[in-house]
């Protein structure tokens, strides 16, 4: 055991240790066990459904420090959260993201933390792939929405899609299981969709297709790149034979076998079906707020607790507690023509 005079960090880093933490509980009966952490807000790309062209990105002390990331992720895991998904923006251009990543590590040797996995968009991943394999991620999920060239330099205003593809080969090289998962674009990527699929079990990735959100100002009035999933289902079951499986995640998606592929398809339907009865997660953004649900606005600041007192965990136990206990039963998203965002955050400060 650390001695007294151990850092904070070491010192709940050893109460984590006790493999099988009770789970907090919701007002709802959920058991929370899921914890996805945006690590910082910026990104190397700037996807039109997510950011604007010019974003203006939150001045750093505003941001969580590593050592904070690492303190914040550690009480939850001593709370009974495990799985951390780390997001963004792109968790790979945040300076650090490795030292983190092997901080974290500890808690998946002690056997007090199930997963530790991330959302990328890939291009950095030809970098940190064999370092992300070698710290104890078994998983990942990259972003990727189209295999045309030209597309994906609209889409991600900018981006090179033989960067990401480098990066998937270098993460599948290193033994990473990667899933891709491709928001839906009616203009931009719906008729692209079945071909992404056979690409994407062609090499062993699962794919999950997202529909668009209503998260944040963007440029484009996003309602009209909205397709629902019902209609993508018809699409895809009008090339591939779609099994459904009988799987809970605990998450919003649904899962179908793809019959010629063996592979797996999620879709994501966040506006048009409810998922929120099962929902086992929570998410804390990139300056340290905690939000308890996708869709709506609640918030508990714990950049403040734990800068208010640096050296002890209580506080920051107490208020992430009373958060949960505050769970709201479910979301309100809308997107109706002429609507703004439902929820004013956007998704590269929540993490998607
Ligand atoms: N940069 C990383 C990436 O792109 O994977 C991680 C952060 S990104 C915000 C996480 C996920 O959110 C991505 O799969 C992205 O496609 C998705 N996303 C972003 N904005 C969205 C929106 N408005 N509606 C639906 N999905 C969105
Ligand atoms: Fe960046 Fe991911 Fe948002 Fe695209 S979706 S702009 S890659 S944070």
């Amino acid at each position: 055991m650390p001695a007294d005079d151990a850092p904070p960090e070491f010192r709940l880093a050893a109460r984590a240790r006790v493999p099988g933490a009770e789970a907090m509980q919701d007002p709802f009966g959920r058991a929370i066990r899921y914890l996805r952490i945006s690590v910082t807000d910026r990104c190397d790309l700037r996807c039109v459904y997510c950011m604007s062209e010019h974003m203006v990105f939150l001045p750093k002390p505003q941001v969580l420090t590593i050592e904070e990331l690492d303190r914040v992720s550690t009480a939850f895991v001593s709370l009974g959260v495990r799985k951390l998904r780390l997001t963004g923006g792109e968790p790979l251009v945040r300076r650090g993201f490795m030292e983190l990543v092997q901080r974290l590590s500890r808690h998946l040797d002690s056997g007090a933390l199930d997963e530790l996995t991330l959302t990328t968009n890939g291009t950095q991943l030809a970098r940190f792939a064999a370092d992300l394999a070698r710290n104890g991620v078994r998983r990942i999920n990259v972003s990727l929405d189209t295999l045309d060239p030209d597309t994906f330099r609209a889409v991600t205003r900018g981006g090179d899609l033989a960067q990401v593809i480098a990066g998937i080969d270098a993460a599948q090289a290193a033994g990473l299981k990667v899933k891709i998962n491709a928001v839906a674009l009616a203009r931009d990527n719906r008729a692209d969709l079945p071909a992404l699929l056979a690409w994407a079990h062609g090499r062993g990735c699962d794919l999950t297709l997202i529909e668009t959100m209503p998260m944040g100002e963007v440029d484009e009035d996003r309602t009209d790149q909205y397709v629902s999933l019902t209609d993508l289902r018809a699409d895809m079951a009008a090339v591939w034979t779609l099994d459904p499986l009988d799987e809970d995640s605990g998450g919003p998606a649904r899962y179908f076998r793809v019959a010629e592929t063996g592979g797996k398809l999620g879709l994501i339907t966040p506006m048009s079906h409810n998922f929120c009865d099962t929902c086992n997660r929570v998410r804390l953004t990139c300056t340290g707020t905690l939000h308890t649900c996708l869709g709506q606005d609640d918030a508990t600041d714990l950049r403040a607790v734990m800068r208010a007192a640096p050296e002890d965990d209580a506080a920051l136990v107490e208020a992430i507690r009373g958060a949960i206990a505050a769970k709201p039963k479910g979301h309100d998203f809308r997107i109706g023509r002429g609507e703004g965002p439902a929820v004013a955050r956007h998704m590269s400060t929540t993490g998607g």
